[in-house]
């Protein structure tokens, strides 16, 4: 058997090796291991923090032209490396590496304009209410904050939580998903050579219940910002809250696509496909949720019926296939789980619904339609996070609409449509972070605001100018 490469956590601008490692995956051929991953322990996640909080002084004052000259070198380095970086995220992933190599290049992009933030912190200067004195609002880092990831964009959701918490001053304590710490791991090594002092930014792997509670439990971090699943961001928050520590939560969705009489059946169609299928079914903005008015229903499940029926599943390194494997056996058991659940609730299976078979060994699942649905109906209500959707028949608009927002989630909501006065009302009334015309809920820009509401997300949103509202605290001077 050939050796396995060694990949070691970064700690205070070294190297640091483990007692215990664990083999990362590659979900499309179960054979392949792309590295030991050390994991680590409470010690380590300490060292990390230690450093991080020695660090941040001088990086807090750090001159803005270093700071982005050296996430310019990150960002620009990813990008010139997107095929590489693609191919790694592919295999210990599991989306298609078009995808992989538009996620790496999301994620060199979200550096290169985070360096250019640091060139345009502004504050303000306001005349006061009291004479001769005047007043100024600026804004501060917040010191060490801990980072936690989930395993389904093991680059660009690293890169948007890592690039605006150095560029506005902050230091960095991240601990990637268990079973994706690769992309993480080459970030940190770019960061190990882009001149950033050490202690600035650390990598601690490993597992949830160790690690992850490490950064969370810590006094010593002050704030947390966390993406993955409803459960345990609730306890992070419960954590965090208890003592005072800022803390940021992007969550789970359960995103309606809305498909209405007038619309274009090709357009719904492919952009259904799209929300509910690409990337495996596994973005927080996937839908899995299709809403449709009477006049189009028959049509359009039976075009969507047979666009799914067309996708081609497969490894994700293989050239013309459309959908990897689920990301682990965990995740393919519970959309297994959910599948059976569907034909139990009465929905009718229209497409899918059992494993696919692959070239090597892997977690394939075929594409899986359900219609004829309820929205009461589990699948309806919660989220599955694998390549399965229902199909839900409405009578009209208004029904769509009430149905599209009867959730406990509300990320990103879409609606397909040529009137411009529903397309109107639903920008208005939708209830979500993210709203799409005309487009798949999934696919979002890296320089605007990114997040959701009611239980999707908790605190600040996320990427563009929107980030320093997490990763910064304002400060109001008074000069007499
Ligand atoms: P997860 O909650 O299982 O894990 C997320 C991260 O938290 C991992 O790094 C994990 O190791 C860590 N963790 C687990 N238990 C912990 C604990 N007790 N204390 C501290 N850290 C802990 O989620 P996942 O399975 O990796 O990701 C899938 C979920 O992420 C889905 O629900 C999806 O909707 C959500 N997600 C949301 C967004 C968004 O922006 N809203 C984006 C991507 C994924």
């Amino acid at each position: 058997m050939a050796d396995v490469t060694r990949y070691d956590n970064f700690i205070d601008g070294q190297w640091v090796a483990s007692n215990r490692y664990e083999p990362n995956i590659n979900p499309s051929d179960l054979s392949d291991v792309i590295g030991d991953y050390a994991q680590a322990d409470a010690g380590q996640v300490q060292a990390a923090i230690d450093a991080a909080r020695r660090a941040f002084p001088a990086w807090s004052t750090f001159g803005i032209q270093a700071r982005a000259d050296a996430l310019e070198q990150v960002g620009l380095e990813i990008l010139a490396r997107r095929d590489e970086l693609g191919t790694l995220l592919a295999r210990e992933e599991g989306k298609t590496l078009p995808e992989a190599i538009a996620e790496v290049v999301r994620a060199g992009n979200i550096f290169k304009f985070f360096a250019g933030e640091c060139l345009r912190q502004a504050g303000e200067t306001l005349p006061s209410v009291r004479p001769g004195v005047s007043v100024e609002i600026t804004r501060e880092p917040l010191g060490v904050v801990g980072l936690i990831t989930p395993w389904n964009f093991p680059i660009a959701i690293p890169a948007w939580k890592i690039a605006p918490a150095l560029a506005y001053g902050n230091c960095v304590v991240i601990k990637p998903a268990e079973l994706v710490p690769g992309c993480v791991w080459a970030i940190a090594e770019i960061i190990s050579r882009a001149g950033f002092p050490a202690g600035v930014f650390n990598l601690v792997m490993g597992h949830g219940k160790e690690v992850g509670e490490a950064i969370v439990g810590s006094r010593q971090v002050d704030a947390v910002s966390f993406t993955g699943s409803v459960g345990v961001g609730r306890g992070i928050a419960q954590a965090c809250v208890a003592r005072g520590t800022k803390v940021q939560l992007e969550m789970g969705g359960k995103n309606p696509q809305i498909v209405l009489d007038d619309a274009d059946l090709d357009v719904a169609v492919e952009l259904c496909t799209q929300s509910a299928f690409y990337s495996t079914g596994q973005r927080c903005t996937a839908s899995s949720r299709i809403i449709v008015t009477d006049g189009i229903y028959d049509r359009f499940v039976a075009a969507m019926t047979a666009r799914v029926g067309r996708i081609k599943v497969g490894s994700a390194l293989a050239p013309g296939v459309d959908v990897g494997p689920v990301v682990s056996a965990a995740q393919l058991e519970q959309d297994l789980r959910y599948i059976a659940l569907g034909k139990q609730e009465g929905a009718r299976l229209a497409c899918g619904g059992e494993r696919a078979s692959g070239a090597t060994e892997g977690y394939y699942l075929a594409p899986t339609l359900f219609v004829d649905s309820t929205a009461d109906m589990r699948i309806s209500r919660e989220e599955i996070f694998g390549p399965v959707a229902n199909v839900v028949r409405v009578r009209d608009y208004e029904a769509a609409l009430a149905m599209a927002n009867d959730t406990e989630f509300g990320l990103s909501a879409g609606i397909c449509t040529t009137s411009l006065k529903y397309a109107n009302h639903f920008k208005r009334h939708a209830q979500a972070g993210m709203v799409m015309v005309n487009l798949p809920t999934a696919g979002v820009d890296y320089h605007v605001p990114f997040g959701g509401r009611k239980g999707s997300s908790y605190g600040p949103r996320e990427q563009g100018r929107y980030a320093q509202e997490f990763y910064t605290t304002v400060k109001t001077t008074y000069i007499g």
